[in-house]
């Protein structure tokens, strides 16, 4: 049961909201924050989308709005869908990014020039998205998928998630 929880303590976001726009930037701001990393898929936007929900982009230029900066880090394959993604929001993005390594999510707060303990990510998915943000010492928010829709590979890992919340100390408290 030890490594059960063991691997529940490198996948447990630091806040957990419903959506992106749940998120209190002046809060953040307070915690030290200055930059944020954006998941794509289900948490910006549905899967495979390439039309940015209002309420997404709105958020997004809130945030720019109060100083904070924005990087898209993506596992999708899509590079033209991610560019204009991109486009949209108006941040960079690193293609691809292979998380849950936290080489890009270094390299992201380096391009920001932000330091990684002043940088927080975003995103769906524990495995990924808060486990790569966790080893590179981001401050990490879990946000609930926009839809059910997704990538076959993600289903399954939504298995292993919802085993594994069980093991997250402090449930209670940010799940
Ligand atoms: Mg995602």
């Amino acid at each position: 049961m030890n490594i059960l929880y063991k691997i529940g303590e490198s996948v447990a976001p630091n806040l957990y909201v419903h959506s992106v726009c749940d998120i209190d930037f002046v809060k953040l701001k307070e915690e030290g924050i200055e930059g944020i990393v954006l998941d794509l898929d289900n948490t910006i936007l549905p899967w495979k989308e390439y039309d940015v929900p209002p309420s997404s982009l709105e958020w997004v230029n809130k945030g720019k709005s109060l100083g904070i900066k924005f990087f898209i880090l993506s596992n999708t394959i899509h590079t033209k869908r991610l560019a204009h993604i991109s486009k949209t929001l108006g941040c960079d993005y690193i293609h691809p990014a292979f998380k849950p390594q936290k080489r890009n999510y270094l390299k992201a707060a380096k391009k920001l020039n932000i330091l990684p303990k002043n940088m927080a990510c975003v995103g769906d998915q524990l495995f990924t998205d808060i486990k790569g943000g966790n080893k590179a010492g981001f401050y990490t928010i879990l946000v609930d998928q926009i839809d059910q829709k997704e990538f076959k590979g993600t289903k399954i890992s939504r298995f292993f998630e919802k085993i594994i919340k069980k093991y997250i100390k402090n449930i209670d408290l940010i799940l």
